[in-house]
């Protein structure tokens, strides 16, 4: 490849400018099951928000909505709309796979590819999302997102050992970091650390901390206190077994949490559900 050639595949340079996101009564079916009802929540360029609430209330629903991973169900329905950065994530003619580069996803089970090696998990993020970089800058990626997901330290020394032989918090970490290399605007995390120990669990919350400011973070959490400490506002949502899933409450972590509005707040996050 001559230099020439090397500078026309370089990715574009990091958005250094924060992006929010945003719903506008959002209502979401399977088949003829309504599943969400208008939900309508701003989240904040940068900031930090926690989805709480019971099993079953669509908050995972809501969060594949947000990157439009939700479309690989065939009988899904939507209305309402999903902005992010004010644009229309599902405006005719916009892509998937291009959302899905500015909004990542990092699940409960950690999915690393395990036989494929800490390198070349991170640069998987980078491929996944169709874009061609030099090694020079893929290496930058790498170190990078390795370090804003703080395994660098962990890894540096065996970037060639597989995934799969990192513990289970590394593991997390690891698909952090592969989210992390195209430079999203929002990372969604699905119950990033049901799967992990309390020190593992610890670990991800330190790096939550420390994407803080840097990235716009959605996350779903059955932990209050893990809830308190990560997030900035907070949405308590609500389904009954006739009512689909709705925002109950939204607003300042910490008001939500010491003076909520509704009374099924101060129950669900006292554990009185
Ligand atoms: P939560 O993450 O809050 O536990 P979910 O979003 O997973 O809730 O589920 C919300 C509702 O949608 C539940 O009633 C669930 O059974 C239903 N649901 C989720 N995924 C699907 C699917 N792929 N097909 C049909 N129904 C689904
Ligand atoms: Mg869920």
């Amino acid at each position: 490849m001559t230099q020439m050639e090397e500078l026309t595949t370089v990715a574009s340079p990091p958005a250094t400018r924060l992006v929010g996101l945003e719903t506008r009564d959002l209502s979401a079916w399977f088949g003829d099951h309504k599943v969400l009802d208008r939900v309508s929540l701003t989240m904040a360029p940068g900031e930090v928000t926690a989805l709480i609430g019971p099993s079953g209330c669509g908050k995972s629903t809501y969060l594949r909505i947000l990157n439009r991973m939700h479309e690989m169900v065939k009988t899904a329905k939507l209305a309402g709309q999903v902005l992010l950065d004010g644009g229309d994530v599902y405006a005719p003619g916009r892509r998937p796979a291009d959302v899905r580069a500015r909004v990542g996803m990092v699940f409960q089970r950690p999915n690393p590819f395990p036989a494929m090696s800490i390198y070349d998990n991170v640069a998987s993020g980078l491929k996944l999302a169709g874009i061609k970089v030099a090694k020079a800058r893929r290496d930058e990626l790498v170190e990078t997102s390795l370090i804003k997901a703080g395994l660098w330290t962990e890894v540096r020394s065996r970037l060639r050992s597989p995934g799969g032989a990192l513990s289970g918090g590394q593991q997390q970490r690891l698909c952090i970091a592969r989210s992390l290399a195209v430079e999203p605007d929002v990372l969604l995390m699905d119950e990033p650390c049901s799967a992990l120990d309390p020190t593992s669990t610890r670990r991800v919350e330190e790096t939550i901390a420390e994407l803080r400011g840097r990235l716009t973070i959605v996350i779903v959490t059955h932990n209050m206190q893990q809830a308190a400490r990560v997030s900035q506002k907070c949405a308590f949502f609500l389904a009954s077994h006739d009512t689909p899933g709705k925002v109950v409450e939204f607003g300042p972590t910490q008001q939500v949490f010491e003076d909520p509005r509704d009374a099924r707040t101060a129950d669900y996050v006292h554990g009185r559900f």
